[in-house]
């Protein structure tokens, strides 16, 4: 830290992004990637995107918003795209939160949550989830704060179906209820055919985890045409050529390729139950996941320990230091091979452990 830094931020504690080491060559099951690559259509949109680059992209997104607003059954003036959907949680928290407003979130979530009320110096409130890790709607009924819940919720992959988000979004008029919906596509229901009839419900999508596109960086929000002006004025305000017009052109593409990723993410489902059945085989305690990821634990080894042990055989997991999820490994749902090889490992080192937790070599 400099002598310049402004004392607004002296306190705080940045967001950190699972690891992307490039040292060595990882099974990388750690950040929930898809394991397919890009469609045809959108390597070849991005190239031809880049030959303009001299010029500035547009900055409203037009045809971008309205290749969304195609399929996700909207006008375009109820979409804004963004850089990754971490920018729209940023812009919401700006946009509908304050210190009078707090924000109520599901204590096990994103993590990112917790970062961007304290950027903003909003108040927290953190609802504990029920002790089979499931959302209890009814702790959102009328609280009185903006919500955020994460649907699928992360790291748990457990969802709430859309009644229950309806019940939220109903209960609460006077404000913004936000539903990141970043791993709907593997398997849960969306919210937003109801961004039409709730003028306070904010869904946010990401293109990293279904459509291929981590690296692109671009997420979606959808909502009432009101809140979508309300976040697209702090966006000029901020980053006005928030997506880059390699980006936009390959989200073009990607809506256009949909079935292709909308397929992948059945593929990913297959192999999730499978996965998830071969976890339960080997003793493993798995969460009824709806996502790209597995959340487990096994009475005989430590999270710790296991996270450290999948790494010495090459296999990169997401291993959380928060107390009460300390014994857990978020794994990400790879190509089948890359499972293949993570039960393997996995077999290999409960063989290893003795079957016992204070079995150490
Ligand atoms: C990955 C993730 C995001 C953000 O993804 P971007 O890459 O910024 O689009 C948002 N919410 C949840 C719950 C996530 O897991």
């Amino acid at each position: 830290m400099s002598n310049f830094q402004s004392s607004r931020f002296a306190g705080l504690t940045a967001y950190v992004p699972g690891e992307q080491p490039r040292d060595r060559r990882y099974i990388k099951l750690n950040t929930n990637e898809s394991p397919y690559p890009p469609s045809e259509g959108v390597l070849k949109a991005a190239a031809e995107a880049a030959r303009s680059l001299n010029l500035y992209c547009d900055p409203t997104a037009l045809r971008l918003r309205r290749a969304a607003a195609e399929v996700y059954g909207v006008t375009e003036d109820m979409v804004l795209p963004v850089n990754g959907s971490d920018e729209i949680l940023n812009l919401a928290f700006m946009a509908f939160c304050d210190r009078g407003t707090p924000v109520a979130y599901p204590e096990t979530s994103y993590g990112f949550y917790p970062v961007l009320a304290d950027l903003h110096g909003i108040i927290k409130r953190e609802i504990p989830l029920k002790s089979d890790f499931s959302v209890d709607f009814h702790d959102y009924l009328g609280i009185n704060c903006t919500v955020v819940i994460a649907n699928p919720n992360a790291p748990t992959g457990m969802a709430l179906g859309p009644d229950s988000v309806e019940r939220i979004v109903e209960a609460n008029p006077g404000n913004v209820v936000v539903i990141d919906e970043a791993y709907v596509d593997f398997g849960a229901e969306s919210a937003v055919s109801l961004t039409k009839k709730y003028e306070n419900l904010l869904v946010t999508r990401t293109f990293s985890k279904s459509h291929s596109l981590a690296g692109a960086r671009l997420g979606f929000g959808i909502g009432d045409k009101g809140l979508i002006a309300d976040l697209a004025a702090i966006k000029d305000s901020t980053n006005p050529y928030n997506v880059n017009a390699m980006t936009q052109m390959a989200g073009i593409a990607a809506f256009e390729d949909n079935g292709y990723y909308m397929e992948n993410c059945r593929r990913v489902a297959r192999t999730r139950e499978d996965t998830a059945e071969r976890l339960r085989e080997l003793g493993f305690e798995v969460t009824p996941s709806k996502a790209n990821f597995l959340f487990v634990r096994h009475p005989e080894i430590s999270g710790g320990e296991l996270y450290e042990k999948l790494r010495e055989k090459n296999i990169l997991v997401r291993h959380f230091s928060k107390k009460s999820i300390a014994d857990y490994n978020r794994i990400t749902v790879g190509a089948p091979d890359e499972m293949e090889a993570l039960i393997t490992a996995a077999g290999e080192i409960l063989a290893g452990a003795g079957g016992k937790s204070d079995a150490k070599e």
